[in-house]
């Protein structure tokens, strides 16, 4: 009775139909990008619903992201594959594994009989106990119950219950770091952290304490084996697991119980995986055991795309596939049908680079189309205004390129600190984004702390402030001691920094936390002093040199300065400087953006304001959005415009992969670099900085080594619209509709006039200028601050256009065209073509 609603088969070219219709017996499918493996898998699904007559609960499908496997789920249940029921064990290899450990959790025993001591560690329990609806969900209540899984109750041992909770890394790094102080080891020479990645590591691999190979014993000072046992003991004594443990766990079992595991062998009996290349030992084991009776199994992949080296992942996993599953079909696609014929040799030129690749052919039948354009800019505001005109342009539609919706238009940066600059920018002119794979930035945790206490600064009043970031860092003041201080300033009528000071005052709190407390409010005092004795910002006539006092008064250090005290007297930098978890960096990365982020205002107050407005719009959430998103999250995703920009050396290449030895992590970065530009369908826009605030400091930027190796054929290069160009860069109907160019000098100015462009100044004269780079055959001018010479034409904000006359040190003899002759501090003018 139950028919596709269309033939799905129909538009498959003959490689795909072949891997579709090979429904029995191991498959691979290797094939470059955009060649139709995500399709042809989900066809396979189909397949193997509709002819095969296979439940789609035993049907086992695998991807890598969480939007992945929802995207698949989404597009199953269309046309022209009209799945209805519920493909229950399709997801990452996590989720699924969650589904299956919960069912055999008591099969996770430990090592000991009896409880383990040790330190205690609160541990968030959100996970409710299940409800039968949610056991038949996973299928525990579905018909008889395999009477062998009773055999295996271990009630006399400790062992994992189902109702298991899964640490996230700062549990999991706490957790660590009281063992490590448990075993008396010095906990600065041997952080944490590390020891996290150790075990990591050995979890991807699938070894269990017992299986950790002698030859790597003497890690962490030959206390890592030790540590990981005792670490897996107190998880087990905690009923949880970290996220590791959720694949090793069910490997364990897999490879312990032949029942348990003949039992999933008999109900997946299709397997299929995507984006096979990112799979790591553990998830390699996963699958052979499960699909090692029936052999039902397909893997698609790209060696190229191999992105996640980092976390453990084998590219060898497929050339082991072959070796595992003899007499595989190994099945080649090399149609690309997502990409122009540039944007796809553009990308292509990019990975020829790299050695020891399986190599592929990649082909398309589309229209030729736009090149991939190319475009430097002077700093990352004035990319940050760019590619939100373009986006703006791009809506309306320019040229002969029609207008397009925002859903179809993608920023992927390398890092997520990165997004900071468009987020502002596009908050600022109102153009809806969403951002994939975390929060908004200001929406972040440390970002919203480091916002406390500015907000504190500003306004001691701010008892929301107060509240947040009383205890953190951590200060020893608990629930109870904000509560004798809320008291306190009830009783006072009072804010609660004044009630703190009235609790202080009469011996109201004893303890470390009092003198802890007593620090927190003497800083907050001084940064609000600060704040008011900030000066005002300077009226717009005072460019000239002699009304610009050198040295500021005493008394005010400059709004970004003091953000940048307040954070580090506060303990706040330092709190995530010693936290050891893998986000910390990332965080630290984010509280040097909005330092950075800050440049752009005259007062703390200015840019709390802007904060809570652009906020408050960002509540509206539109239909239709930009996506802003990291290049890892991306894989597997199209979008008809991409934009890449931060194509710098340091960004991407990340500064890591190049202070590595080797080229290993270069490779891998070159592969991230492809998998961006193959994400793009029709118009492929790759951008660089010359410029960047670093932490509140200007630092000059090289263009990414990857710019060098596109093939200049497909490349467009645009012009920036920077002082140097001396105009925008009109390209096949791109590039027009900016603002004037004199409105464009003017802000350009604001820029020179801030402070960080001074220090930027002082610190160029001992910087080499970076000269153009040639790239085959396309010159890409690396805009370098440099130097005046006489007869250059610039630009001051009040006297408008001249020539520089003479040159005196840093100031110059300007000829004004109608100002008349004047001498000027050279970092008061821009240059000018014109
Ligand atoms: P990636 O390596 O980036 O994951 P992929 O190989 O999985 O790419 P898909 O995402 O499956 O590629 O397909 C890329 C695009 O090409 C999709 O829009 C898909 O609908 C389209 N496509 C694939 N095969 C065909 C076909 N035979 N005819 C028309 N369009 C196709
Ligand atoms: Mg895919």
């Amino acid at each position: 009775a139950d028919a596709p609603p269309e033939d799905y088969l129909a538009g498959l070219n003959p490689a795909q139909r072949e891997a579709v219709l090979a429904l029995d017996g191991p498959v691979l499918m290797l094939a470059g990008a955009g060649t139709g493996k995500t399709k042809t898998l989900m066809t396979r699904v189909a397949h193997l619903y509709w002819h095969k007559h296979v439940p789609s609960d035993q049907i086992l499908a695998v991807t890598f992201t969480n939007k992945a496997a929802l995207e698949m789920r989404k597009r199953l249940e269309n046309s022209p594959f009209g799945i209805k029921t519920p493909m229950k064990w399709m997801g990452t290899f996590h989720a699924v594994s969650v589904k299956i450990l919960r069912r055999h959790a008591e099969l996770v025993v430990g090592a000991q009989p009896s409880k383990v001591s040790g330190p205690s560690i609160k541990v968030r329990n959100d996970l409710k106990p299940h409800s039968n609806e949610a056991l038949a969900e996973i299928g525990m209540l579905e018909g008889a119950p395999n009477s062998s899984y009773e055999v295996h109750s271990n009630t006399d041992r400790l062992h994992l219950k189902s109702n298991f909770t899964i640490l996230d890394t700062d549990d999991q790094l706490r957790l660590m770091k009281q063992l490590i102080v448990a075993a008396n080891i010095d906990e600065k020479r041997w952080p944490a952290r590390l020891l996290a990645g150790i075990i990591d590591g050995w979890k991807n691999r699938a070894l269990t304490p017992d299986r950790v190979p002698s030859s790597e014993a003497s890690a962490f000072n030959n206390r890592a084996t030790e540590l990981y046992e005792a670490y897996q003991q107190r998880l087990l004594a905690l009923n949880a697991t970290d996220f590791g443990d959720l694949l090793l766990h069910c490997v364990t079992i897999f490879q312990k119980y032949p029942d348990v595991l003949e039992s999933y062998q008999r109900r997946f009996r299709y397997i299929l995986v995507d984006e096979y290349q990112d799979t790591n030992v553990c998830q390699y084991l996963w699958l052979r055991l499960l699909a090692q009776a029936h052999k039902n199994i397909c893997c698609v992949g790209d060696d190229d795309q191999s992105i996640y080296g980092w976390r453990g992942a084998e590219v060898g996993n497929i050339l082991r596939f072959e070796k595992d599953f003899p007499g595989a079909q190994v099945i080649r696609l090399e149609q690309n049908y997502r990409s122009t014929p540039h944007i796809l040799a553009a990308a292509s030129g990019i990975i020829a680079r790299n050695e020891g690749r399986l190599g592929k052919t990649l082909w398309t039948d589309e229209k030729d189309g736009e090149k991939v354009r190319l475009i430097g800019h002077w700093d990352g505001d004035e990319e940050a205004r760019w590619i939100g005109e373009e986006l703006e342009g791009l809506q309306r539609g320019r040229g002969h390129f029609e207008p397009h919706s925002l859903e179809d238009m993608a920023i992927l940066v390398r890092a997520s600190h990165q997004m900071r600059a468009f987020e502002d920018r596009f908050l600022t002119i109102g153009l809806p984004y969403r951002v994939i794979g975390g929060p908004k930035f200001y929406e972040r945790q440390e970002i919203r702390d480091a916002m406390a206490y500015f907000r504190l600064a500003v306004s001691p009043d701010d008892d929301l402030a107060f509240e947040r970031v009383v205890n953190v860092p951590k200060r020893g003041l608990g629930d109870k001691a904000v509560q004798s201080i809320q008291l306190e300033a009830r009783a006072q009528g009072s804010n609660l920094v004044e009630g703190a000071r009235g609790l202080l005052a009469r011996s109201g709190l004893g303890g470390k936390g009092a003198g802890q407390l007593r620090g927190f409010i003497d800083g907050i005092d001084r940064w609000h002093e600060a704040v008011l004795g900030a000066r005002p910002a300077l009226p717009e006539d005072t460019l000239i040199e002699p009304m610009l006092p050198d040295t500021p008064p005493a008394n005010d250090m400059g709004h970004v300065r003091l953000a940048e005290t307040i954070l580090e007297e506060s303990g706040y930098v330092s709190m995530w400087q010693n936290d050891k978890t893998p986000e910390a960096p990332g965080r630290l990365e984010n509280l040097k953006e909005l330092v950075n982020a800050l440049e752009k205002f005259d007062s703390l107050q200015g840019f709390l304001e802007h904060v809570s407005l652009i906020m408050d719009t960002d509540r509206q959430e539109a239909d239709e959005q930009v996506t802003i998103m990291t290049l890892h999250a991306a894989k597997g995703l199209e979008f008809p415009i991409v934009f890449l920009p931060g194509w710098e050396e340091g960004f991407l290449p990340s500064q890591r992969s190049m202070d590595e030895s080797g080229n290993k992590g270069l490779e891998e970065e070159r592969r991230l670099a492809y998998v961006g530009i193959t994400r793009a369908e029709k118009l492929c826009t790759i951008s660089f900085a010359s410029n960047r605030l670093y932490f509140g400091r200007w630092q000059s930027q090289l263009p990414s080594r990857f710019i060098d190796e596109l093939p200049a054929k497909h490349v467009e290069v645009l012009t920036a619209p920077s002082l140097y160009g001396g105009g925008y860069g009109a390209a096949a109907g791109f590039g027009s509709g900016y603002g004037s160019a004199v409105e464009d000098r003017a802000t350009k100015a604001d820029v020179y006039n801030s402070p960080g462009w001074r220090r930027m100044q002082e610190r160029s004269a001992a910087r080499p200028v970076s000269q153009p780079r040639e790239a085959r055959g396309m010159t890409i001018d690396a805009v370098a601050l440099s130097a005046y010479v006489i007869g250059d034409r610039v630009f001051h904000q009040k006297f408008g256009y001249g020539e520089v006359m003479g040159i005196e040190g840093d100031k110059l003899d300007i000829e004004f065209d109608h100002a008349g002759a004047k001498k000027i501090v050279a970092r008061w003018v821009i240059p000018a073509h014109q």
